[in-house]
């Protein structure tokens, strides 16, 4: 059973946005990777308080959430902080003044302390209907990875760094210029203070070693090209016992033969022959959840729309599924017989015997009429 948001941020159910926004600013400060690397609790701790700092801050899921409860939530489509969008982005203004940083961990580099590994970024291509349906992608990722035999440190077992002797530990290194003292980053330990003096032979002293790795991507249902998913400690390793990088994955979604996709919307167009839509008839149409019947009524034009209800891309946001949108593309047949010139002569003939054929040459003059005279006014 999920805990109450309202309890976990320690709030009331009547507080106001920025009371919220405290509350959670100050367990996210506390419960932060950053400050408890390697702490599943504060972790764990630091998921829940964001997820309900998500619900909560956001008018329409906290609505949902006040009269539903969780499971209102879940049916709605919200699937909770960290699986698609980033958490960090998406509160950037919190934590960019909380840490100094707009969007990525900070970088600790502290001396001889716990190396944070970089972010990655993988880029990833999924076909329309993946995209459209979700699922997961099992990827094989080739980056470094902590070096499990010195634990990262990059010294040979039973070794330790030692003291820089070029800036004496401190990491950094005073030149005079004139009157002048210019402190700058000490070039042989960059910055750390320590370096390795027994290099561990597995990395060579650099505390990562290349490894592949099979990571599992989970593509939620209804995602488009430019969606960011963010895999936390799928990142490159840590140093110094410092935790991994999170990888960043970017979608980027192929095109369809026959559908198009704008949003929820989902494209197409139909061929039916110029008979069947003189005629009216009933055809199936593919649509991205299977075929579905359509009702094309008699006289149909080309260029005609109609539209299949909910039969578009399940939107991610939980407003449902968007609609489809059959455009009508009447095709004249080629390749007659003799037989078929003379029933279509004969079809030809009877048009004109009915005046059908004087009516939509009306039509066109009228239409070619309205055209000219507007023409005629614009040059006025
Ligand atoms: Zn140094
Ligand atoms: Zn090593």
């Amino acid at each position: 059973m999920a805990r109450d948001y309202y309890e976990i941020l320690s709030v009331s159910r009547t507080s106001g946005g920025s009371e919220i926004k405290k509350a959670y600013r100050k367990l996210a400060m506390k419960y932060h990777p950053d400050r408890n690397p390697d702490d599943k609790e504060a972790e764990a701790k630091f998921k829940e308080c964001t997820e309900a700092y998500e619900v909560l801050s956001d008018d329409k899921k906290r609505q949902i959430y006040d009269t539903y409860g969780h499971d209102g939530l879940k049916n709605s489509g919200y699937r909770g902080p960290g699986n698609f969008d980033d958490v960090f982005s998406s509160f950037g203004d919190i934590f960019g003044d909380l840490f100094g940083f707009g969007g990525a961990r900070s970088q600790t580099r502290r001396n001889n302390g716990p190396v944070t590994g970089n972010d990655l970024r993988y880029d990833l291509v999924i076909s329309f209907m993946e995209a459209v349906h979700g699922g997961t992608r099992e990827v094989q990722l080739t980056r470094r990875d902590t070096c499990w035999t010195c634990e990262g440190s990059g010294c040979r077992p039973g070794h330790k760094k030692a003291n820089c002797s070029t800036c004496n530990g401190r990491g950094q290194v005073i030149r005079s210029q004139g009157f002048f003292q210019v402190s700058s980053t000490c070039p042989k330990c960059h910055g750390e203070g320590q370096v390795v003096t027994e290099p561990c032979n597995d990395c060579q002293g650099i505390g990562l070693i290349e490894k592949s790795k099979k990571v599992s991507i989970k593509i939620p249902a209804g995602v488009d090209t430019g969606a960011k998913m963010r895999l936390r400690n799928e990142g490159e390793g840590g140093r110094n016992g410092g935790s991994s990088g999170d990888l960043y994955v970017i979608i980027h979604v192929e095109e369809h033969k026959f559908f198009k996709r704008d949003g929820d919307t989902i494209y197409c167009r139909f061929p039916v022959s110029m008979i069947k839509a003189a005629l009216g008839c009933t055809v199936e149409v593919p649509t991205i959840h299977g075929k579905k019947e359509l009702e094309i009524p008699a006289g149909s034009q080309n260029g005609e729309i109609f539209t299949l209800r909910r039969e578009g891309v399940q939107s991610l946001r939980g407003h449902g599924r968007g609609n489809m949108i059959v455009e009508l593309q009447v095709v004249t047949p080629t390749e007659l017989c003799e037989e078929q010139k003379d029933l279509l002569r004969e079809f030809e003939k009877l048009s004109l015997e009915h005046g059908q054929h004087k009516e939509q040459e009306g039509f066109f003059t009228r239409l070619y009429h309205e055209v000219l005279g507007r023409k005629t006014k614009e040059a006025e």
